[in-house]
């Protein structure tokens, strides 16, 4: 028996499980749980909250027209001309 690292292929989670092979296909047991119809909190992110995600990932990265122009450095001193 070996642990194995492994990837669900639902919810693209990692996980380790102690088996004799390494699995070629793994789903974790919780997506089991919800693909067979039982009262599991499912992994996935549901619409909503994929939504939700979505808007505030919009917010943290303002699109390129909300981003100001750089403001050109002004020199604020006048021109030292001779001395
Ligand atoms: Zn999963």
């Amino acid at each position: 028996m070996e642990t194995f690292q492994v990837t669900c292929t639902r919810c693209r989670q990692t996980r380790w499980v102690y088996m004799a092979e390494a699995p070629t296909k793994f789903v974790c047991q919780r997506c089991q749980a919800v693909l067979a119809g039982r009262n599991a909190v499912d992994p996935l992110p549901t619409v909503g909250q994929r939504e939700r995600g979505r808007r505030l990932a919009a917010r943290r990265t303002p699109t390129p027209a909300e981003i100001q122009p750089a403001q050109e450095p002004r020199s604020a001193l006048p021109l030292a001309t001779g001395s």
